[in-house]
Formats: C-alpha cells, sequence, structure tokens
C-alpha cells in the first residue's frame, strides 16, 4: 500500500534540511528523501565562509551534519532514497521512491538542487574516475604534488583551483574568455597563489594518456588569426563550469525555463500546482548560495503549511 505523507521534502541540501526544520516546528511531520548525493552540493566543498552565524567559517560537510541533526531535533523523517519518478496529475500527489516505494504526499518540496555539468568531450567518460572529475574536494587528495586543471572562470573554478592548490604542485585554470566571471575576491586569490597558472582565451580539445590522464590539448584564441594549439601535461582535469538543475523528473507537470530551473511565481516559493512548492537551487538561477536555498526551503515550508491548514488537511 502507498504510503500517505501531509509533506514531502525532496532533497537534502540547505533548502530542503531549511524546509524539514520549519516543517517538523510546524508539526506537518515531513518526510524528506535525501537524494543520491545526501547533503547536497556543499558536502563537496571545503570552507564556507559567507553562512551567517559561522564568523570562523564552516567546512561544507560540518554545515550539513548540523542542518540535518537541527531537523531531526524538531522530528523529521530523514531517509535515504531518491525520488525516480512522479505522478502530479492530481493531489495528493504521486512520487516514487528508488523505482519502487510510492509516497502520496498532500505537498511537496522540491528541493533537488543542480548538478555539475561537464564539457561534452569524449574523453571525459573515457578517463572517468580515471583523472577526470567534477568535484575537487572529492577527489583532490588523489593529486597531492601532481599537476592539475581547473576548467571554468566563475566562483567554483576559483574554489576548487584554490583548494587544490593546497594539495598539487601545479594548478592551471582554463578560461574559455579573456576574463574570470569570479567574484573580485576570488579573483585576487587565484591571482595571487603562486601554484595556479590562469591560461585566459584556452578551451579544451580533449584529453590524452595510458589509461589515466596524462595530458590535455587546447586550443588558444579559437577561431582567431592567432589561433595554436596548446599541449598541458595534466594528471588530473576538474570540471568547474556551471550545473544543471535536477528539475527532470518534475518536467512534465511542472513549468521549468529553457535551462530546466523551476519557475517560481517572484519571491515565493510557488509552482504552478497547488502544494508544490520549489526552493534552493533547482529553481535558483541567479544566486545559488547556501543561504539563499536556506531561506527558500523556509518560505516552501510556511507555504506548505498554509496550504494544508487553508485545505483543512
Ligand atoms: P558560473 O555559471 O558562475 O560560471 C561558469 C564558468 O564556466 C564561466 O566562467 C563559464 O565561462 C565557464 N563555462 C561554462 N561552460 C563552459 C564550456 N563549455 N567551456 C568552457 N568554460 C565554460 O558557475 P559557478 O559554478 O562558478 O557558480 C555558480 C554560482 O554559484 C555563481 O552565482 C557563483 O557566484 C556561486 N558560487 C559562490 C561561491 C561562494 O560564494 N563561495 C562558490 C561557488 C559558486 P564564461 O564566463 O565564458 O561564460
Amino acid at each position: 500500500m502507498n504510503e500517505k505523507v501531509r509533506c514531502l521534502i525532496i532533497g537534502s541540501g540547505p533548502a530542503g534540511f531549511t524546509a524539514a526544520i520549519y516543517a517538523s516546528r510546524a508539526n506537518l511531520s515531513p518526510v524528506l528523501y535525501e537524494g543520491m548525493e545526501p547533503g547536497g552540493q556543499l558536502t563537496t566543498t571545503t570552507e564556507v565562509e559567507n553562512f551567517p552565524g559561522y564568523p570562523a567559517g564552516i567546512t561544507g560537510p560540518e554545515l550539513m551534519v548540523d542542518l540535518k541533526k537541527q531537523a531531526e531535533r524538531f522530528g523529521a523523517d530523514i531517509r535515504f532514497g531518491t525520488a525516480t519518478s512522479t505522478d502530479l496529475t492530481s493531489s495528493p500527489y504521486k512520487v516514487t521512491i528508488d523505482g519502487e516505494k510510492i509516497i502520496e504526499a498532500e505537498t511537496i518540496i522540491i528541493s533537488t538542487g543542480a548538478t555539475a555539468k561537464y564539457l561534452g568531450l569524449p574523453d571525459e567518460q573515457k578517463y572517468a574516475g580515471s583523472g577526470v572529475s567534477a568535484c575537487a574536494t572529492c577527489d583532490g587528495f588523489f593529486y597531492r604534488k601532481l599537476t592539475v586543471a581547473v576548467v571554468g572562470g566563475g566562483d567554483t573554478a576559483c574554489e576548487e583551483a584554490s583548494y587544490l592548490a593546497g594539495l598539487a604542485s601545479k594548478v592551471y585554470i582554463i578560461v574559455r574568455k579573456k576574463e574570470l566571471r569570479a567574484s573580485k575576491i576570488m579573483q585576487e586569490r587565484v591571482m595571487k597563489n603562486p601554484k595556479i597558472e590562469i591560461l585566459f582565451e584556452h578551451e579544451t580539445l580533449g584529453l590524452t594518456g595510458e589509461g589515466v590522464v596524462q595530458g590535455a590539448n587546447l586550443v588558444k584564441h579559437k577561431g582567431q588569426p592567432n589561433e595554436e594549439l596548446v599541449h598541458i601535461d595534466i594528471d588530473g582535469f576538474f570540471l568547474a563550469i556551471g550545473h544543471t538543475p535536477n528539475s527532470g523528473i518534475f518536467k512534465p507537470w511542472i513549468n521549468t525555463d529553457e535551462v530546466g530551473y523551476i519557475k517560481t511565481i517572484p519571491g515565493t516559493p510557488l509552482t504552478n500546482l497547488p502544494g508544490i512548492f520549489a526552493s534552493g537551487d533547482v529553481a535558483d538561477p541567479h544566486y545559488r548560495q547556501a543561504i539563499t536555498a536556506a531561506g527558500t526551503g523556509c518560505q516552501a515550508a510556511i507555504e506548505a503549511e498554509r496550504y494544508l491548514s487553508e485545505k483543512g488537511l
């Protein structure tokens, strides 16, 4: 028989756990499924220096453990499992977990986050787990005293490059434009680091190596008269070029933008379906911060509580 819940939270980043804290304190008896990456993207970062309340900073994994504990303290039912499909044709909405168990939910808070993007090169598949990674903090350890490259020019790329510079002997940042997109403070940090070399106006053509990554073929000034091919010797190749929102299983019913970010009524977590709310990075192409995700998780739980009490559920 299907399990019936009043409030189902999907995803375990700052948005999901904050929704769980508020929903459990409001007696909604929320059930939260953690998804494939319990703790979300913050578990793959090191220091979080900009989450208010931590003047000395905190590591991403520690912050997520604290948020989870706080949600459990008020009775949130936090479970392993991933939502694999949905049927949102009518309420109560049906969500299948791990392809088997069906949950019937009066309200759903979607906080499934976003996933790292790859360039789409066949070599990324070929060397997956053998030198290609999208998570410096997960895999950086394997590159102590070696040479690595990070692709991207945003805050993630700079953060990952700084982290890797603490382990590796040399870090290249491969940037396709003439400038970094990252915030000024992050730009300064990478520019000042003697272990980091930024390759502006370079794009990756492919990777080389016998079984494991040993080098990358790049093109400098692509499409310009001074275009040239460049080879760098590297042991690791890290992607940091942005993320794709994890909204696929909701798309038949929930409105998204062209990239896949869930559309909400501006300033609210309300989607096009009553009782279904979206919070965190899955609905946020602009800010994508832990604190903004937490804020929208709070909003989603408050809206779920209002919806349930209005319906007398
Ligand atoms: P961004 O979208 O900000 O940056 C992506 C970078 O990857 C850009 O430099 C982009 O280049 C480059 N890129 C994208 N596609 C390709 C491609 N096919 N080939 C080569 N390069 C490519 O993503 P981030 O993940 O860096 O950041 C996302 C958000 O999270 C931002 O708002 C950021 O500020 C925030 N963030 C904040 C942090 C913090 O405050 N501590 C830490 C990490 C992220 P181009 O510039 O040419 O488009």
